[in-house]
């Protein structure tokens, strides 16, 4: 008999940290794998934001902080969002958490009953599906392909939209599919809602600064709908600091203060010293860690181009964050080196038992005709990896 709640039995891990601990497993096994599965800048923390955190733990920062935050952090994040993307927040609108998963995590929790209908346009970021469950909300998902760049249309949303709906959540720029909505669609999505005025929206805009196509859009700009958005992001991406665990939302205070509430008896609030750290963070200008975006630039230019050489990879063209996500669905039933690909998982698989690269199957994502393939490695590896591939399909 199992002892283990319905709710952790129902629930499916994390596939891009399960596929990452397996690469890491066949390294330790002498296994010579190119990681190419999880969404994780290979860059190290800028020094600047080191020597923050060093400053902090010399002078005696310790102690349990705020449970939403530092007033200092959440200060700068107001100006952060003030100076990138024009919106205007106030200091009990911020609530600093431990991941912008985390962040997500106490929307759920505060906004969702049992039964309440959660719009998420596919592909969509691994764990918005399992968040919602976890809190007895209903994911609906909106399938796009590559025909409108991976983008939920107005007519797609108006569709999906039931007496039940709550939220929507989605990323821009997207995580998998790199995909970034313009303001345009933007507020094509938002008169849609005009016309449900009890519908929130989770706009995740932790890849702002990852995007190649020039400024970054926020759902919150409209002011019809900036009382029903929760706008998340944080440090792990752009600033390269996934393992300090800093996130954080804007949002009506009404929520903010119910994510604090729940924060105050799951986890007391966010690490300290990496919360001093990222004030640091938040004052810089954006301009300081834009040489990262660049080389993400190049290697997203690279492994286009070296996709377009490997028969049967359809893909669109990111315009954000450093991933591709290929529609492989022309290899389902055909066999190489005696294994029968039925899906993307068992497609995922064969890549990596015989090219040794791990990539992420779409299930994962709601798409079951891609895998995603992340390209925060060197171009060397990126290299390397494609021709590995090709060469196993061969
Ligand atoms: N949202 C998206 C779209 C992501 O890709 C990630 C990746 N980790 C997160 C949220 C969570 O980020 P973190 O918890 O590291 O801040
Ligand atoms: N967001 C990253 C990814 O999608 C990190 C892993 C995770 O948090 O699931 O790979």
């Amino acid at each position: 008999m199992n002892h283990l709640s319905d709710r952790i039995l129902n629930m499916s891990t994390s596939a891009t940290l399960a596929m990452a601990a397996k690469a890491r497993e066949l390294r330790t096994e002498g296994k010579d794998i190119i990681g190419l599965s999880l969404g994780e800048p290979d860059f190290n923390t800028p020094d600047f934001i080191k020597d923050a955190a060093i400053q902090a733990i010399k002078d005696g920062y310790n102690s349990y902080t705020p449970v939403d935050g530092y007033v200092e952090l959440k200060e700068a994040i107001i100006t952060k969002f003030k100076r990138d993307n024009n919106l205007t927040y106030t200091l009990p609108q911020i609530v600093v958490s431990t991941g912008a998963k985390q962040s997500l995590a106490n929307v759920a929790a505060v906004m969702l009953n049992r039964g309440d209908e959660v719009i998420l346009p596919c592909p969509y970021w691994v764990s918005y599906a399992d968040i919602v469950k976890l809190n007895e909300g209903v994911p609906v998902e909106v399938k796009t392909s590559i025909s409108t760049d991976f983008k939920m249309t107005p007519e797609q949303l108006e569709a999906a939209i039931t007496p039940k709906t709550k939220m929507i959540w989605f990323s821009s720029p997207c995580n998998p599919s790199g995909s970034v909505y313009s303001k345009t669609e933007l507020r094509a999505l938002a008169d849609v809602l005009q016309n449900h005025p009890d519908i929130y929206v989770v706009s995740d805009e932790i890849y702002e600064h990852i995007n190649f196509v020039g400024g970054h859009e926020s759902m919150a700009q409209f002011e019809d709908i900036y009382d029903r958005t929760i706008t998340v992001n944080g440090v792990s991406k752009a600033f390269a600091m996934t393992g300090w665990r800093i996130g954080f939302i804007g949002a009506p205070a009404w929520i903010a203060r119910a994510c604090n509430k729940m924060q105050g008896q799951i986890t007391s609030g966010a690490n300290c010293i990496a919360q001093r750290a990222v004030i640091t963070a938040m004052e810089a200008s954006p301009e300081k860690v834009k040489y990262m975006v660049n080389e993400f630039k190049i290697r997203r230019d690279l492994i286009l181009d070296l996709l377009k050489d490997i028969e049967g990879f359809k893909t669109n063209i990111p315009e954000g964050a450093f991933y591709v996500f290929p529609d492989i669905s022309s290899y389902f039933g055909k066999t190489f080196r005696g294994k029968t690909i039925h899906n993307a998982t068992d497609f995922s698989l064969y890549l990596l038992e015989h090219a040794l690269v791990a990539t992420v199957t779409g299930d994962a994502f709601g798409n079951p005709d891609c895998i995603r393939i992340s390209y925060a490695a060197s171009q060397e590896q990126i290299i390397e990896a494609i021709k590995r591939i090709k060469g196993s399909l061969s």
